[in-house]
C-alpha cells in the first residue's frame, strides 16, 4: 500500500501541467508536529510506502526529519521531486535520513523542450545532475516522465537515458488534465495511448529496469491481450491501496481527482482510510457504464479520475479504446434486442438463448448486450410481468383520501402488505393510489378494511377492473435505429 503526501505547495518550477498549480506555499500547510502525527496514522492504517511529494518537497526545511521519522516507524519513505535541488549535500542528507529512493521528473531528452515545459531555464541540467549525485551517493532513483503529444515519440529514448544514468526504473505517467494542465496542456490521443502501452510492455521484456505505465490502468488489459508480462496485478489503485494527502491535510483518492473526502486535522487519517464512504465504494469496484461489465474490470478498474471528470467516479473510464470497440459491437445487437423485446420475451426455459438463435448470435452476447443496456441506464429492469388472474389471484386498484401531511406514513403502512405491488400520488382528493392482489374479492375487502383500521384513513375506494384493454407502448422501429450511434 502506498500513500503520497504533498508536503508543501511551494515549488521552484512552473510546469504547464501541474495538477497542484504549485508555486507559493499554501496558507495552512501541516506543521512539523502535525506531520509527525500524520506519519504515525499512516503507519497505523497499514501503509508500507510513503511518498513525500509536493510542490517541491525539498523546499520544506523539516523534510529530512519527517523522512527520518517515517523510517524509524518502519515505513519506506521515498521522495517525488523535480530533481533540480538534488545537490550532493542534499542527496547525502536524504540518504542519511533514511530515504529509500527518489523519483525525478524528466520529460525529454532535449534540455530545451524540458525547460520550456517546466517553465524554468536550466531545469533539465539540474535534474540530470541530481541523478548523477544520487548515483554517486548510492541513493536509488527512478525517472518519471509524463506523456504528451510533444514527447510521445521520445519515450524509448528516455528509457535509454534511464538505463545510462543508472536509474532503477522509468515510470511513464499518462497525463490526466487537472489543475493548470486542464487549460494549458493537450493529452495524447486514445490510439496513441494504446500503442504506447504495447510499446512499454514490449520494452519491459528487454530491459533490466522497471518500466511502469502509470495512470493508464488499461495496461493490465493490454498485457493480457498481447500476452506480455507485467508484475502489476491491478491498474488503478485509487482508494484501494493508494490515496493522497494535500499540503493542508485534505485527503483525496488520487492526485488527479478533485474530490476531497476528508481532512486529517478533523479526523485521524487511519479512520478516514478505513471508513470513508468514497474509499469504501472504490473498494467495492462496482462500476457503471462499460467498465461495469468489462471482463478486465478486476485487473484494470478504469481510471476513476477520468470517470470523475465525466461526472461519476464510479462511472466508466472514457479513455479506453477497448471500451469504444466493444461498445460499437454491442450497439448493433442492443438495438436489435430492444426492437425485438418490445414484442415479447420468448416463453421458454432459456429465453435469451431463443432470442440469440432468432438473431443469429450467441446467448452470451445477448446477455452481455442486456447487461450493457442496464449499465448504461438505458434499461432499468427486464423481466416478466405475470397475469395475476391466470395465476388464480384477484388484482384491484384502490384509491385513498389521505391528509397530505400523512402521505408518507400511510404509504409505509400500505406498502408493508405483500399484496401491494406499488403506489403513487395523484392530484385529486383521492390522492394515494395503490394496486392490491389477493386470493379473492372477499380477501381484498378484508385487507382494505384492515388498512382503514390501521391508518385511520376511512375513505379507501376499491376499484376492481371489469374489462381489460391492452395498449402496446412501443417505440417505432425507425426511431430506434441508430439510437446508440452517437
Ligand atoms: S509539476 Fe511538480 S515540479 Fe512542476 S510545478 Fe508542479 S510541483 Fe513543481
Ligand atoms: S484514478 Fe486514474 S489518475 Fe488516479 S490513480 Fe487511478 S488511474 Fe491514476
Ligand atoms: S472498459 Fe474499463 S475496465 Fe475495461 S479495459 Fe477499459 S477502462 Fe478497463
Amino acid at each position: 500500500m502506498l500513500v503520497s503526501w504533498n508536503t508543501t505547495n511551494a515549488c521552484n518550477l512552473k510546469c504547464s501541467h501541474c495538477y497542484r498549480e504549485a508555486g507559493e506555499k499554501a496558507p495552512q500547510e501541516l506543521t512539523y508536529s502535525e506531520g509527525l502525527k500524520l506519519i504515525e496514522e499512516i503507519k497505523r492504517a497499514g501503509f508500507h510506502i510513503l511518498v513525500f511529494s509536493g510542490g517541491e518537497p525539498l523546499l520544506r526545511p523539516d523534510i529530512y526529519d519527517l523522512i527520518s521519522y517515517a523510517r524509524s516507524l518502519g515505513l519506506r519513505p521515498v521522495c517525488g521531486t523535480n530533481g533540480t535541488l538534488l545537490t550532493p549535500q542534499v542527496v547525502r542528507k536524504l540518504r542519511d535520513a533514511g530515504a529509500a529512493a527518489v523519483g525525478i521528473s524528466l520529460d525529454s531528452t532535449d534540455p530545451e523542450k524540458h525547460d520550456r515545459f517546466r517553465g524554468v531555464a536550466g531545469a533539465w541540467q539540474a535534474a540530470r545532475e541530481g541523478m548523477e549525485n544520487c548515483r554517486a551517493a548510492g541513493l536509488p532513483f527512478q525517472i518519471h516522465t509524463t506523456v504528451f503529444p510533444w514527447n510521445y515519440e521520445e519515450i524509448e529514448a528516455l528509457t535509454d537515458l534511464a538505463l545510462e544514468t543508472g536509474a532503477r526504473g522509468h515510470h511513464v505517467f499518462f497525463f490526466v488534465p487537472t489543475g493548470r494542465g486542464k487549460e494549458q496542456v493537450e493529452a495524447v490521443a486514445l490510439e496513441q495511448v494504446e500503442d504506447l502501452l504495447v510499446r512499454l510492455l514490449q520494452r519491459q521484456t528487454a530491459v533490466p529496469i522497471e518500466i511502469k505505465p502509470t495512470c493508464a490502468p488499461q495496461f493490465t488489459r493490454v498485457a493480457r491481450q498481447c500476452h506480455l508480462p507485467t508484475r502489476f496485478k491491478r491498474g488503478c489503485l485509487a482508494g484501494i491501496s493508494y490515496c493522497i494527502i494535500g499540503p493542508e491535510g485534505d485527503v483525496y483518492p488520487c492526485p488527479y481527482m478533485d474530490l476531497k473526502v476528508a481532512n486529517v486535522r478533523r479526523l485521524p487519517f487511519n479512520e478516514i482510510w478505513r471508513s470513508n464512504e468514497v474509499f469504501l465504494k472504490l473498494r467495492e469496484q462496482k462500476y457503471g457504464g462499460y467498465c461495469g461489465i468489462c471482463s478486465y474490470r478486476r485487473c484494470c478498474g478504469g481510471c476513476r479520475a477520468r470517470a470523475f471528470e465525466k461526472g461519476d467516479y464510479l462511472g466508466e473510464d472514457p479513455l479506453c479504446l477497448y471500451k469504444n470497440r466493444q461498445e460499437k459491437k454491442l450497439a448493433g445487437l442492443a438495438e436489435e434486442l430492444i426492437i425485438r423485446l418490445q414484442r415479447d420475451l420468448p416463453v421458454t426455459k432459456r429465453p435469451y438463448l431463443a432470442l440469440a438463435e432468432e438473431l443469429g448470435v450467441k446467448e452470451k452476447d445477448v446477455l452481455k448486450a442486456i447487461r450493457w443496456l442496464k449499465a448504461k441506464g438505458v434499461v432499468r429492469r427486464l423481466g416478466a410481468t405475470f397475469d395475476a388472474r391466470k395465476l388464480g389471484y384477484q388484482p384491484t386498484l384502490c384509491a385513498a383520501k389521505v391528509p397530505p401531511e400523512r402521505v408518507e406514513e400511510v404509504a409505509a403502512v400500505i406498502n408493508a402488505y405483500p399484496g401491494v405491488t406499488h403506489n403513487y400520488l395523484r392530484e385529486h382528493e383521492y390522492n394515494l393510489w395503490f394496486t392490491l392482489i389477493a386470493e379473492s374479492e372477499q380477501q381484498q375487502e378484508a385487507l382494505i378494511e384492515e388498512i382503514r383500521q390501521k391508518t385511520g384513513v376511512t375513505e379507501v375506494l376499491n376499484l376492481p377492473a371489469r374489462e381489460m384493454f391492452k395498449i402496446a407502448v412501443n417505440f417505432a422501429e425507425e426511431d430506434l435505429r441508430g439510437v446508440f450511434e452517437s
